[in-house]
């Protein structure tokens, strides 16, 4: 027999449960037979294949041609050591792979690390008690409770189901929710509407369910592993990256096949000059930048983590930093979500709520109290904020009195409202409260002084000034309406009862600013990023509170929804253009139009959100933002990134460590383009002049792979300046490789560098009586010691770059000197190596170097120091223009 045919308890004899739920020893028990309910991942290629393709992309075949080419003529002109050159290009293949390899695992370690910070709860039922759970301790025969915007955990069999609806998209691709219920049926599982599946969402209602199958057992788990082999795209920062790398490869062969002619044309010898050609275009390959990108993503990432913003994938840290609007909920991400009735309006005038006490039958108290799904257990108030704050005020004014509930139509963003109805003594009677424009169309009577009358235009106007007056307080105002239910049984259409509504007054709850908000707004103006409050809430209340954290100064454009409704899209796009603009009693499903609207204008948009109806707006967005606490798991799948403390400011410190890993990157990109040129120009100098060759392919690898290495990810950890948020944001179009970083990098600091290493070069030559044209055998030691002054001035300037490159406009000084450690370890760790092939005899036999005396590293350090003052001066100039 199938569960979907088994009455309920059948099916809960069939799992050996009960509507308690499960014993918490018998739990346990199933779960060490059943094991945990998840899905386990395919392991999409196993690790030594994914190493073994690090020998295999673009660059790497690019570099074995080049050892190709090396034993080649090795072979075929030997005796010039060419085989040396073959077996150093193998090398840095060896590396860079192994470099690659970790830097991917790492930051695909970061992101899992990042992924296990968000579980996945779900309400359950176990001794007869509530409670939460991570849903991958659920097990068969558990009592699962499911709320609108949750996931399903399991495959599940409805034992009770209030209007509840699921969306089945994720296993069946039918978009459209169907209702369930909890009635046996005969059939296919999937075609069941009293069974819900594990991966699919509750799109609204309530229900409860009998778990059936768990983890790999559900029908999610079965078709798993067809999803898991898709492999994530790359960010569009990585896309530009391996483009940019594949063009300065592509540019790198070019100048070898450039210099190879050049010497050709002069009369250099054929194989000398082929094997220069391979060097050149080798040293000038940027290895290691795909790599060090993504790593430099996955460790933003995890700084935003620390900082409370989950991402979920790494396009959404680079995307962060272009972030030029914000869309946000008012409740719970501006304010605090922590919710006290400060005022109440009834028979006319204004109390205060503190010291509010009312009659066991006051209407206005009973809706408070009555259409209410917040608790109090165990001396704390539990649910909704805004209920918890009515049920307290209800309790406090009224004390514990109860009522049967018989029927619930309930709360959403859409209707604004949520009725009851409840036996109360012997009579009936239904309550509804929402927002003031729901409820009052509604009412026909008006309570006065404990007297139902007829609703008139004045009392109509005295409700709806007395609802204003407390929104321009900064309240958020609830309307409240009873009635007694006359008729015997329940309508077919329950929502047919909500007419005719007695008004029974208005309560205000205050709901403060979060602390840290009206500094995190002013941030966001200094950064020009505008922001725009979309709230489901009244204008009257919004503007207050937007007045309060600085969001607005002057006379904003308010768009309540029903006018937002009758706008065609071009008046909204004029609206949209002002300074200050803010919307009010929104749906969430209109949020999206505002994405749209706001991108075909050329914005990058985030947009936060909490509820089911939120999710295509998220999923629109540029950067779609979900509350960690008070988000269903819908809003959570359908967002870029998940706030783990629902506050606001926490998207524009996100926005900061966005802004700063783009940065970053271009930081270490300029110090790496820029060592590029004093290694191109001892060639070009070889070539034409007719010297010696003052650095060898060895030295260049030396640095590319060696020594710039750890400078160069220090750099990438450079920490957010002030200056980060005074700009405006990035715009869509702009390259990571522009003009600016290409001719700082190529232009100004390179050529400082090449001018560094050919002093040196020619210092040693000189200082050791060389005379110009003279050549030297490869062994001599003036030689070997010439190139190996060459080589240090690179390495001594570098350290001047490394300062220079921590900002491209500011002055270090104005950092902090001292303020990256990891630029002093980088730099030591340059040192060292450097020590070591210069003094060691095995550096000195792999990269053919000679020990200096110590003077002459002195007498290269004024190049590092004008290149350091020389950036200064640059900023300054530049700041001060
Ligand atoms: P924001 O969009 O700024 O976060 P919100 O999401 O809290 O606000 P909604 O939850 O859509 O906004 O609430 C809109 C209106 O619905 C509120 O102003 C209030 O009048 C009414 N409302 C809110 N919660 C309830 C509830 N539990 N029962 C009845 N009415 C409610």
């Amino acid at each position: 027999m199938k569960i979907n045919s088994l009455s309920k308890e059948e099916a809960l004899r069939a799992l050996v449960s009960s509507e308690n739920g499960l014993p918490e020893a018998e739990a346990a028990k199933r779960l060490s037979e059943s094991g945990f309910n998840e899905i386990r991942e395919v392991r999409r290629t196993s690790l030594a294949i994914r190493f073994f393709r690090q020998f295999t992309h673009f660059l790497a075949l690019l570099l074995w041609v080049g050892a190709g080419l090396a034993f080649l003529s090795d072979y075929l002109h030997p005796g010039e050591d060419m085989a040396t050159l073959g077996f150093a290009i193998i090398g840095v293949i060896m590396i860079n792979a192994v470099f690659t390899f970790i830097q991917e695992y790492r930051a695909e370690k970061a992101l899992e690390a990042l992924k296990k910070l968000l579980p996945f709860y779900v309400q359950i039922v176990r001794e007869g008690k509530e409670r939460k759970v991570p849903s991958r301790e659920v097990v068969p025969g558990d009592i699962i409770l499911l709320s609108e915007g949750d996931r399903i955990p399991a495959d599940a069999r409805l034992i009770e189901g209030a209007m509840l609806k699921v969306n089945n998209a994720s296993l069946t691709g039918e978009s459209e929710a169907s209702l369930r219920n909890s009635l046996p049926v005969q059939g296919e599982l999937l075609d069941s509407p009293n069974i819900v599946f594990a991966g699919t969402t509750v799109t609204s209602g309530s229900g409860k369910a009998l778990v059936f199958a768990t983890g790999m057992g559900t029908e999610f788990g079965r078709i798993a592993h067809l999803t898991s082999t898709v492999q994530p795209d790359l960010s569009p920062l990585q896309k530009e990256i391996v483009k940019a790398t594949r063009l300065v490869a592509t540019i790198a062969a070019l100048v070898g096949i450039f210099f190879f002619a050049l010497g050709f044309a002069i009369g250099r010898d054929f194989w000398n000059n082929f094997i220069f050609a391979i060097g050149i275009t080798v040293a000038l390959i940027p290895e290691g930048m795909l790599p060090t990108v993504t790593l430099s993503l996955a460790m933003a990432s995890q700084r935003m983590a620390k900082r409370k913003a989950l991402i979920k994938n790494l396009s959404s840290a680079e995307t962060l930093g272009c972030v030029s609007v914000i869309c946000t909920d008012k409740t719970g991400t501006l304010t605090q979500n922590r919710m006290t009735a400060e005022k109440i309006w009834k028979d006319g005038s204004i109390l205060d709520a503190k010291d509010f006490r009312a009659q066991a039958d006051d209407p206005l108290m009973q809706t408070a109290l009555f259409c209410n799904n917040a608790r109090f257990a165990d001396n704390e108030y539990l649910g909704d904020p805004t209920e918890t704050a009515l049920l307290r005020l209800g309790r406090e004014s009224l004390g514990d009195l109860s009522a049967q509930r018989i029927f619930e139509i309930p709360f959403d963003s859409d209707r604004k409202r949520m009725t009851t109805v409840h036996r109360v003594g012997n009579a009936e009677y239904v309550f509804s409260k929402g927002a003031m424009e729901s409820i009052l169309p509604l009412c026909s009577r008006f309570l006065t002084n404990g007297v139902e009358q007829k609703m008139e235009e004045a009392s109509r106007e005295s409700a709806l000034d007395a609802y204003s007056s407390l929104m321009d307080k900064g309240l958020r105002v609830l309307a409240f309406a009873y009635k007694k239910n006359l008729s015997d049984s329940l309508p077919a259409d329950p929502f047919s009862l909500e007419k005719d509504f007695v008004f029974a007054g208005l309560i205000g709850l205050e709901d403060p600013p979060r602390p840290e908000v009206p500094e995190a707004i002013r941030k966001c103006h200094e950064a020009g990023i505008k922001v725009i409050v979309i709230t489901g809430d009244g204008s009257r209340t919004a503007v207050a509170i937007a007045r309060e954290i600085g969001l607005v100064k002057g006379d904003p454009i308010v768009i309540e929804g029903p006018e937002f409704l009758k706008m065609d899209d071009r008046e909204l796009r004029k609206k949209l253009a002002a300074r200050e603009i803010l919307f009010a009693r929104m749906a969430p499903k209109h949020k999206m139009r505002v994405v749209s609207i706001l991108q075909e204008e050329g914005q990058w948009v985030a947009v936060t959100g909490d509820g089911v109806n939120d999710a295509p707006a998220l999923k629109k967005a540029d950067i779609g933002i979900a509350m960690g606490i008070s988000g269903t798991d819908v809003a959570k799948e359908a967002s870029d990134m998940i706030l783990l403390d629902d506050n606001f400011a926490t998207i524009v410190n996100a926005v900061e460590e966005g802004r700063t890993v783009y940065d970053n990157i271009r930081k270490f990109i300029t110090y790496i383009f820029a060592s590029n040129i004093p290694e191109a120009v001892p060639f070009l100098a070889y070539i034409l002049l007719r010297i010696p060759l003052p650095l060898t392919i060895m030295q260049i690898l030396a640095v590319d792979l060696g020594t710039d290495m750890l400078p160069a990810l220090a750099l990438g950890t450079e920490k957010p300046t002030p200056a980060v948020m005074k700009q405006p944001p990035r715009s869509r179009n702009e390259r990571l490789l522009n003009f600016s970083v290409l001719s700082r990098a190529y232009l100004f600091l390179g050529p400082i560098e090449a001018a560094a290493c050919m002093f040196g070069f020619f210092y040693v030559l000189y200082g050791g009586g060389w005379t110009w044209g003279t050549l030297l055998p490869l062994n001599n030691v003036l030689y070997l010691q010439a190139t190996t002054a060459c080589l240090t001035a690179i390495i001594i300037v570098q350290i001047g770059n490394v300062f220079a490159c921590r900002s491209a406009n500011e002055s270090v000084l104005s950092l902090g000197f001292f303020s990256n450690r990891f630029i002093f370890i980088g730099i030591a760790f340059e040192l060292c190596l450097q020590l070591f092939i210069v003094y060691s005899p095995f550096g000195n036999r792999i990269f053919a170097t000679h020990p200096l005396p110590p003077a002459t590293w002195f007498i290269l350090l004024p190049f590092a120091l004008l290149l350091f003052f020389g950036e200064e001066t640059r900023k300054h100039l530049v700041l001060s223009r």
